[in-house]
């Protein structure tokens, strides 16, 4: 837990989210400025900076956060999707605690 950080104040509900599911380590909530007409976050509980401050101890973490991506979009109605991480301010990073974006519907989405 950051106090700083606005994920784990969505974590612990301080602050509201669209939140659609939750487990004892990860919440998945719809992006508040989403750039598809479906856009989730996949969040751990556990504050980590990036997917540049994981290490072996993150393993089991990052491997269920990422085989719930197609778990979640599938109940969505997606039939594809794009999953998405941004990792350091370089890597076009805003909120400095990891998350796993999936987008995805109407159209096609572009090749980059
Ligand atoms: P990043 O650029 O760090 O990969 O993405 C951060 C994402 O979090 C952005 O797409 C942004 O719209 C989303 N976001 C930032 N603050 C909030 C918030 O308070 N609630 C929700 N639901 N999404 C947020
Ligand atoms: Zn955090």
């Amino acid at each position: 837990m950051s106090t700083d950080c606005i994920f784990c104040k969505i974590v612990t509900n301080d602050i509201p989210s669209n939140k659609f599911y939750e487990d004892d380590e990860v919440i998945v909530f719809h992006d508040i400025r989403p750039i598809a007409p479906v856009h989730f976050l996949i969040v751990p509980k556990l504050h980590v900076e990036s997917l540049a401050d994981c290490d072996e101890t993150h393993q089991n973490l990052l491997g269920k956060m990422l085989l719930l991506a197609p778990k979640l979009a599938t109940q969505l109605g997606l039939k594809g999707f794009r999953t998405m991480i941004n990792t350091g301010r370089e890597g076009g990073q805003e909120v400095f605690h990891i998350h796993i974006h999936v987008f995805g519907g109407g159209e096609t989405l572009p090749k980059t």
